[in-house]
């Protein structure tokens, strides 16, 4: 098994201990890491502050076509990389080029921003002056990544806090850390300067602590569980805190839908990447004349998914991420069978190695149940139903989350009652809950946090806003209280 190192100030750096991360289809370790502590985020820190000066002021052209050529060598490398997401985190090989494929993407998107970074020129109460915003860059900022999306999530950070001319401390999950690894190498080769991004592994308890509460680090982008970002709220004094956490995602069903489509959308929202997405779709709101219908076509397609290694070209469903997971998923299904929700399919693991977990469908989930409010984070998808559709939207609404949603109708009025009503940060018509685009705006409301990665706003996170005021009148002249 290989064993890797973390990049501090330019050079590989060790630590006393380490750990091994885990293919989660065979339980079989694949790579050894450092586990890092507090003094390697103070060297790391240190470092990112040396590069600062010189990286924020490399012009933002310069800066893009560093990440344009990161895009290109991603590009050249998506089949390996894909693989090896598949291997490590366990999503299916499809999905885990399209995490790949998020990540060029990313990279080009916000290369190009270098050429944009735009602010905004207004008009001044006074004469002869002049009035704008720039971007300014942050500072050193911490980023720390969760493992579902092992590639694009670091790649949603990394490529706005360098293009905005911010450096950076890296820790990524310790479930995922080779695909981190993979990214870090990527901007090496593209030529990103020595201190500009320094990758620190090991645990939560002590890297990822030591990043939130570092006084060194301006700024702070974290995905990951509602538990942490709490934590992290608490923790962080002062610095810029960029949050996105979990989701309890709708699907609403008209009676007026198209129940094919919805069928198709809710089994790629509910157990595409085993239902480990921040915008999986884990409640189904179904109109009661067409619930019937709709959870015997469910029933009968969950079952029809194979479960088998990512990597594996029949699998249609992979792993769970670790031990953890499964059992928390297990526990779910317990919790919502004594809430008295009916089990229609899956509900537990099947035997052999491997963090698996059977497609798993509830009926008769009424708004007030934990399997009905609680983010399980895995393959279990609980059906409520309607009559009305403003019931629907109150029951989608009901929840502590805000991030995706979803209506499927015929009708464009419902459509557009949806829209505005639903309380998220994304809404899909006729779609599922998953599939960002990343020249978008991403991110929630409510409990999800309130920041928005990707597109045009995922830009704001990594960068200050100054006002600029230039007075050409010669004169001293006074806001509000000058007339002429
Ligand atoms: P966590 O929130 O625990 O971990 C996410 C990242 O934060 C990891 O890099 C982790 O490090 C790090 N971290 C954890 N605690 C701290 C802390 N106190 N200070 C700084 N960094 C910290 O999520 P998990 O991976 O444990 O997953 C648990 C649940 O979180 C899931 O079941 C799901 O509900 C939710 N989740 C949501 C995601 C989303 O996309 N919104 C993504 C992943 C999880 P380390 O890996 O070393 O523990």
């Amino acid at each position: 098994m290989a064993a890797y190192k973390m990049y501090i100030g330019g050079e590989w750096a060790g630590a006393e201990t380490g750990f091994e991360t885990l293919n989660p289809a065979t339980e079989k370790p694949i790579a050894y890491f450092p586990s890092g502590d507090a003094g390697h985020v103070d060297m790391a820190v240190g470092a990112a502050r040396d590069a600062l000066p010189k990286w924020s002021r490399l012009p933002p052209p310069k800066r893009g076509i560093i990440l344009q050529k990161a895009a290109e060598i991603l590009k050249s490398e998506k089949e390996r990389l894909g693989r090896l997401v598949s291997t490590e985190m366990g999503k299916v090989l499809p999905e885990a080029l399209g995490d790949v494929q998020e990540a060029i993407d990313t990279f080009e998107y916000f290369a190009a921003e270098g050429r944009r970074l735009y602010g905004n020129t207004t008009t001044s109460e006074l004469r002869d002056k002049f009035c704008m915003t720039i971007r300014r860059p942050v500072g050193v900022v911490g980023l720390i990544t969760p493992w579902n999306f092992p590639t694009a999530i670091p790649a949603w950070k990394l490529a706005p806090a360098l293009i905005c001319g911010n450096t950076v401390v890296f820790k990524p999950s310790s479930d995922t850390p080779l695909c981190a690894y993979e990214i870090l190498k990527v901007l090496i080769r593209a030529g990103v300067p020595p201190g500009v991004v320094n990758f620190v592994t090991g645990p939560a308890s002590s890297v990822g602590e030591a990043i939130v509460k570092h006084p060194g680090i301006e700024g702070l982008s974290f995905t990951g569980s509602k538990a942490t970002g709490e934590w992290i709220t608490k923790n962080a004094g002062l610095k810029k805190v960029g949050l996105e956490l979990g989701g309890k995602n709708p699907i609403i069903v008209m009676d007026d839908a198209k129940l094919d489509l919805a069928v198709e959308g809710i089994l790629w929202g509910a157990f595409g990447t085993t239902g480990q997405r921040c915008t999986a779709t884990s409640r189904v709101i179904a109109h009661r004349k067409i619930k019937q219908k709709l959870l015997s076509a469910l029933v009968t397609k969950a079952r029809m998914l194979r479960l088998g290694p990512g990597i594996e070209k029949t699998s249609d469903v992979g792993p769970l991420i670790n031990k953890a997971a499964q059992e928390k998923v297990n526990k779910y299904v317990g919790i919502g069978i004594a809430e008295g929700a009916k089990l229609l399919c899956g509900g537990n693991k099947p035997a052999g190695k491997g963090f698996f977990f059977k497609p798993t469908i509830f009926d008769g989930v009424t708004p007030d149940m934990r399997i009905a409010r609680e983010e399980i984070f895995g393959p279990v998808l609980s059906v409520l139903e309607f009559d009305r559709l403003d019931d629907a939207i109150d029951i989608a609404n009901s929840v502590e989350y805000g991030l995706s949603s979803s209506i499927y109708t015929g009708d464009v009025n419902n459509a557009f009652k949806a829209i505005e009503r639903i309380e998220a940060g994304i809404t899909y018509v006729n779609s599922s809950t998953i599939g960002a685009e990343v020249h978008l705006p991403f991110g929630g409301v409510k409990g999800t946090g309130h920041t928005r990665e990707a597109g045009i706003l995922g830009l704001d996170e990594f960068s200050n806003t100054k006002t600029v005021y230039v007075d050409y009148s010669g004169k001293l002249q006074k806001a509000q209280i000058d007339s002429d």
